[in-house]
């Protein structure tokens, strides 16, 4: 579950995802309500699939914030405006299968492990950079979870000392200075001060400059958005370079919609950076590619979730 959208799969690891369901994240006035969407959801995807109800092993959940998932407890998911919000508890009075939940980048980097470029790796790195920068690590096969269930929030480490505000309520996080929303920040900064640009039409309708649009400004060399583009991607790669000589990791995957977007601009730009910053010897073998599973790798990342909670094999 999304703040804009409910992506939904039945899956298992023989067949990959054998039905879908999406529909957009309902406006809600009480947390509540995002249990009846969600339990529809299961209700919908059950219906169009045909799959007997004994044969399905869990329900997964994905959650775009602080996720508890031994308590089934939401800390704080901003997007959702869930605080403090026991979402397991109350799914299960109204879906009667095994309820998981997690964070949706753990989420989506347990399926990129197993499903995905991830598959023979061992220790790895999953960052997600579009509205936000996320991300997970997987060591020795396991995902790493931290002392409070709050590990690889990549997207806020300081990169810049009194950069620009962050959704946090800091300033210079990695998000604020290379998100999507960063670039067109700045990119918006420069039209508005005059500097030629083919987005210039976007920011005089106000519209939002998504990373699809960004990306054709990218690809016909609009030199704006080049700039701010070619600026995030040597701070990734840095961010990227110091995270692999703290942690010695052999893959780090890239994805998200700026990634999606972008892969074969930025993919060698970052690379590129990240050979300035990284040790010789931790550079050895380590991979970086991007992800091919988009969306989908966290409806993949329910099978190692139920398989890791429940014991069994999905
Ligand atoms: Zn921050």
């Amino acid at each position: 579950m999304g703040g804009t959208k409910i992506l939904a799969a039945a899956v298992n690891s023989k067949q990959g995802i054998i039905a879908r369901y999406k529909k957009a994240t309902p406006n809600i006035k009480k947390p509540d309500e995002y249990v009846d969407a969600l339990s529809d959801a299961v209700e919908a995807l059950l219906k169009s699939s045909s799959i007997p109800k004994n044969q399905i092993a869990a329900v997964c959940l994905g959650i775009p914030g602080s996720v508890n998932p031994l308590t089934g407890r939401i800390g704080l998911a901003p997007n959702l405006g869930l605080k403090n919000y026991f979402i397991k508890e109350k799914l299960e009075q109204k879906i009667k299968f095994p309820i998981l939940i997690e964070n949706d980048v753990n989420l989506g980097t347990l399926g990129v492990k197993y499903f995905g470029l991830g598959k023979k790796a061992r220790n790895l790195l999953a960052v997600f950079i579009g509205t936000g920068i996320g991300g997970a690590m997987i060591f020795d096969g396991k995902l790493y979870r931290g002392s409070t269930y709050t590990a690889g929030e990549i997207g806020h480490i300081t990169v810049q000392k009194g950069g620009p505000l962050c959704g946090c309520g800091k300033r210079g996080c990695f998000e604020a200075v290379a998100s999507r929303t960063a670039i067109v920040r700045d990119i918006t900064k420069d039209i508005k001060s005059n500097k030629r640009s083919s987005l210039k039409q976007f920011v005089s309708a106000r519209q939002k400059i998504k990373s699809k649009t960004l990306a054709s400004a990218v690809k016909s060399n609009d030199k704006v958005a080049v700039k701010h583009v070619e600026a995030a991607c040597e701070i990734i790669g840095r961010v990227l370079a110091n995270i692999a000589n703290l942690l010695n990791i052999d893959t780090i995957v890239l994805g998200g919609g700026l990634i999606e977007a972008l892969n074969h601009h930025m993919v060698p730009l970052i690379k590129k950076s990240f050979k300035k910053y990284v040790l010789k010897d931790t550079a050895k073998g380590l991979k970086i590619a991007a992800s091919k599973l988009g969306d989908d790798a966290a409806l993949f990342g329910g099978i190692p979730l139920a398989e890791e909670f429940l014991n069994i094999k999905v």
